[in-house]
């Protein structure tokens, strides 16, 4: 993908701050971070969202984020972590090749990940489950 920031960085065309490289998958920091020591976790091959990789792609992406995941938490002072994965511009996906966020927290960070949550009526819940059933 020639305009893709994250292929460019996978290719070593624009710098990124890396923490972890293997065959199918890279983590840099991402630099406008949510909190400091945000890292992002992508496959090398371009992908635009989740349903797009490839099982082997998706499994090295998955696992890096657990590696990097441990990192931070031990290099941060036992921080927790988010992850996040925007998946279409529904979702505020800006970079269109798939990423995964892990984002630190800290004890009393301001960072808020929270959603407000909504009431089915009546059957709805299982029409909605009906509706994804049909094609899994
Ligand atoms: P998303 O909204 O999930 O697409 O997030 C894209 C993320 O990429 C944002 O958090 C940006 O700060 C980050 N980002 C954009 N360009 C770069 C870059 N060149 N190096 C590192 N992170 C970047
Ligand atoms: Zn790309």
């Amino acid at each position: 993908m020639e305009d893709c920031i994250f292929c460019k960085i996978v290719q070593g065309k624009i710098p990124a701050v890396k923490v972890y490289e293997d065959a199918h998958a890279i983590g840099f920091l991402d630099i406008m971070p949510a909190n400091k020591g945000h890292c992002l976790v992508a496959p090398k091959k371009h992908s635009q969202a989740l349903t797009d990789m490839g099982d082997k792609d998706l499994a090295a992406t998955i696992l890096a984020a657990k590696k990097i995941a441990k990192a931070i938490s031990l290099g941060l002072g036992n921080a927790g972590f988010n992850i996040v994965m925007n998946n279409g511009k529904e979702a505020g996906q800006v970079v269109n090749h798939a990423h995964i966020h892990i984002i630190p927290r800290f004890q009393k960070d301001r960072l808020r990940i929270k959603w407000s949550h909504l009431k089915y009526e009546d059957n709805e819940i299982k029409e909605y489950a009906e509706k994804i059933k049909k094609f899994i």
